[in-house]
């Protein structure tokens, strides 16, 4: 690790201020930045600590939804009662994420901007070529070890995946993520790789994450998150899904449904086929095993990775029936 300059900021606009140098880096609870920085990945040349900044440490829920401040521990989302009832899904994602250490440090906007976990572009000593972390120098991983990597949304330059489980439950209800000085919905802040992996979101060079907010769903306030992972805590997801589901007063037909995945595609992934699909219908076993399989549309795998395309369908079925079951209205 290099030497660097820190700078304590006193506001948010000295932050984004001192963020518009090149080589500046914003640290929050710092669980994603000293990690990189250690294995040579980033190297910041000034540290800009934003976690002294007040305001941004609030979690509020009312009618109309949630107000997350950047700053607020995943741990105490994760916690948090109004969050727990109103968005099980977003408290459950947290839950199962990291380790306890980790959460009671890490913070939302933190969680949001953490990098991918590909093992090649962690490691720049053995692997020179990484065309996210070394636009245009190619790709170790197509052809190498592939188990963690992406079957959706990748390209030819990248299929690392997006580590996070926060943001999968985020996209699932329709979370906007708010810059302070413009608010990004959070499927359009996360860039699928194309030619330009180094790109990973819509956040420009001086912008800061200042918080997030999610609306309130009869969909948010029934739904779960389902982590598979290769051991049962402190490990990434291998396929997640976050489900939310409302029914018509009937109590069978499905009125609105909310399906995303984590852990299989270049960035949080909206199953919108799979909604469409059960929209409107009365759910039973053989409908929503038949839909889930369309969440692995367009889906590529390369060699190691190819399990996943069987695994995520087989997941987001589970999270369905787990979640019509807890409704209580499973046909
Ligand atoms: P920092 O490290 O401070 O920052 C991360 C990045 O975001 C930096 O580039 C920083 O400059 C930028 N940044 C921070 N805040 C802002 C802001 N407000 N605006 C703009 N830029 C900002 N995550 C999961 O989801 N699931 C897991 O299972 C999981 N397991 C993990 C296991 C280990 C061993 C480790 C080390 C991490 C794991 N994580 C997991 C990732 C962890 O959740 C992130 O490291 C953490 O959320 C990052 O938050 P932070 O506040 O520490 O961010
Ligand atoms: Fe780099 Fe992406 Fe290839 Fe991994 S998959 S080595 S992050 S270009």
């Amino acid at each position: 690790m290099r030497d660097f300059s820190y700078l304590r900021a006193t506001s948010a606009d000295e932050a984004r201020q001192a963020a518009l140098q090149a080589g500046a880096a914003l640290l929050a609870g710092g669980t994603t930045l000293l990690d990189l920085a250690k294995c040579g990945v980033v190297e910041p040349e000034t540290v800009i600590d934003i976690t002294h900044l007040s305001g941004l440490g609030g979690i509020t829920v009312d009618e109309s939804g949630a107000t997350i401040g950047a700053l607020a521990r995943m741990g105490d989302v994760a916690d948090h009662r109004d969050i727990r009832a109103a968005f099980p899904a977003v408290a459950e994602s947290l839950s199962l994420a990291a380790s306890a250490q980790l959460r009671n440090m890490a913070t939302i906007g933190g969680n949001l901007l953490q990098r991918t976990r590909c093992p090649y572009f962690r490691d720049p000593g053995a692997f020179p070529a990484c065309n996210k972390r070394n636009p245009g120098s190619g790709c170790s991983a197509i052809g190498g070890v592939t188990r963690n990597h992406a079957v959706l949304g990748t390209s030819d330059a990248c299929i690392a995946s997006n580590p996070g489980d926060l943001a999968v439950a985020l996209v699932a209800f329709d979370a906007v993520v708010d810059l302070g000085t413009r608010k990004v919905a959070v499927d359009d802040f996360f860039l699928t790789p194309g030619d330009t992996p180094d790109k990973e979101t819509v956040l420009e060079r001086g912008e800061m994450i200042v918080g997030i907010g999610i609306p309130a769903s009869a969909a948010a306030r029934h739904s779960t998150y389902l982590k598979v992972r290769d051991r049962q805590s402190y490990e990434f997801a291998a396929a997640s899904a976050a489900v939310g589901i409302e029914f018509e007063a009937d109590g069978r037909t499905v009125r609105d449904i909310r399906v995303a995945l984590g852990g299989v595609a270049t960035k949080p992934w909206r199953a919108r086929a799979v909604e469409q699909a059960l929209t409107g219908k009365i759910l039973d076993a053989e409908s929503v095993e038949k839909a889930s399989r369309l969440a692995m549309e367009g889906a590529v795998s390369h060699g190691g990775n190819r399990y996943k395309i069987e695994l995520a369908p087989r997941v987001v079925t589970r999270a369905i029936l787990k979640m019509a079951q807890n409704i209580g209205v499973f046909a």
